[in-house]
């Protein structure tokens, strides 16, 4: 799907990618503060890949939005195998909290938080999810009590990814516990080395610890530290969310990941024959092909939108369900092809690509459900999407 009509931009961002692009730290380094990451991040930042149209007050680089070069730069990062995983592995930070600061925050907090966010100096956490509280997100009861120009918090969150290694955590917290449910909820950003926080890593299938408990008693946060106003988090919190559900379900990773399953296909025989020539197998590839196309078109649809300021809409609700089970379903696919080399896993000296397409077929399980799982996306898009009748209550 390339655009002629700006070569120019498009063999700059080749360029960068063909100077630059052998420092993006691999995929699979999970380690958010290394001096490489660092130093990658700055400089997508400083050549406008990354907080592209970030005003540059806030650290940003400050473009107007452009639907072509927007296209031609997640084009050329995917063709070269750069996955948005690998632009950016901060995601809460940089895709969900950045945005939100620009909508929602202060000046003050705009300029304290978005500038070190973007250069990869600020790790940050998303605090949602409770042991009571998960797709029911509004049943939340961690308690943030008043006390002079503070805030006290008392309670725990789960599953929050990358607390272990967060400097900060935008945080959910009941207000006021006298309110309706989702009017007493407040949006706080929580220093992580504050007295009275405890994290305890949990571990996965991958082998990988890579989201914790985390608990609060009597964590203390300054009133200044609220995004929005106090009781009317809900809003502040639902916008991050968006934001969260495009980035999880870019169809960039899959493309990337798709092509890597192409050349799979291509290079491995079984009794001779190249898997692209299964019929079978090429079958299902086509299919997963006519998926990607389709969700590559509905993103040109959805950055048209936002560029004449339109709500997307349907278009938006349909990116999380359906590129997060797309990528899953491309390391099936991988696996199965593999045939009893797909097991292999965990240094096998016959395992293919490092044993990649079986660890991201477990974690990206992992991402159908993290972000709202794909039956809550179901729930939304009928409801708010095509307006049929609300599910009953319980
Ligand atoms: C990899 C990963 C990373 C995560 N990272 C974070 C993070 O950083 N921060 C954070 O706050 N949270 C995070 N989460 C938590 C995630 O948001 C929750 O797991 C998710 O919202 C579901 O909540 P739950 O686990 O409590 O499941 P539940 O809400 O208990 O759901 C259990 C099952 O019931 C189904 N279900 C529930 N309600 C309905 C309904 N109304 N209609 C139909 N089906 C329903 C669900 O689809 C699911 O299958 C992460 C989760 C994962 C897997």
């Amino acid at each position: 799907m390339e655009h002629d009509s700006r070569p120019q931009f498009r063999q700059q961002v080749r360029d960068f990618i063909a100077t630059y692009g052998e420092l993006a730290p691999p995929e699979s380094d999970t380690a958010l503060r290394t001096p490489e990451r660092r130093r990658w991040q700055q400089l997508l930042l400083s050549h406008g890949y990354l907080g592209r149209t970030v005003p540059s007050r806030y650290g940003g680089y400050g473009a107007a939005p452009d639907l072509i070069e927007q296209i031609a730069i997640a084009e050329e990062f995917a063709a070269a195998g750069i996955t948005d995983r690998m632009i950016v592995a901060n995601r809460q930070g940089v895709s969900m909290l950045v945005p939100t600061l620009l909508a929602f925050g202060t000046e003050e907090q705009k300029q304290r938080w978005i500038p070190a966010t973007l250069r990869g100096e600020t790790i940050w956490c998303q605090g949602y999810s409770e042991p009571g509280a998960g797709s029911d997100l509004a049943a939340l009861s961690t308690r943030g009590r008043i006390d002079a120009d503070e805030i006290v918090i008392t309670g725990q969150k789960i599953w929050t990814s990358e607390a272990h290694q967060a400097d900060m955590m935008f945080c959910l917290v009941r207000t006021e516990p006298e309110a309706s449910r989702h009017r007493g909820i407040s949006f706080i950003l929580v220093p992580m080395d504050a007295p009275g926080i405890e994290v305890r890593p949990l571990n996965t299938m991958t082998g990988r610890s890579s989201f914790n408990e985390v608990f609060l008693t009597d964590v203390r946060v300054p009133l200044d530290h609220l995004v929005g106003e106090r009781g009317r988090g809900w809003e502040v919190a639902n916008a991050a969310l968006t934001h969260e559900r495009g980035a999880l379900g870019n169809p960039e990773v899959a493309q990337t990941r798709f092509q890597a399953l192409v050349e799979l296909m291509t290079r491995e025989t079984v009794n001779g024959r190249r898997l692209i020539d299964d019929p079978v197998f090429a079958d299902r590839l086509m299919k997963l092909q006519a998926w990607l196309l389709a969700m590559r078109l509905n993103n040109s649809r959805i950055l048209t939108c936002r560029v004449k300021g339109e709500s997307p809409g349907l278009c938006e609700m349909v990116v999380k369900l359906q590129g997060c089970e797309l990528i899953h379903q491309v390391s099936a696919l991988a696996i199965d092809v593999l045939e009893e080399l797909g097991v292999l896993y965990d240094g096998s000296e016959f395992e293919r690509a490092g044993g990649a397409w079986q660890k991201n077929y477990m974690f990206d399980l992992g991402l159908i459900i993290g972000g709202g799982t794909a039956q809550i996306q179901k729930n939304i898009i009928a409801e708010r999407g095509l307006g049929m009748p609300r599910q009953a209550r319980a």
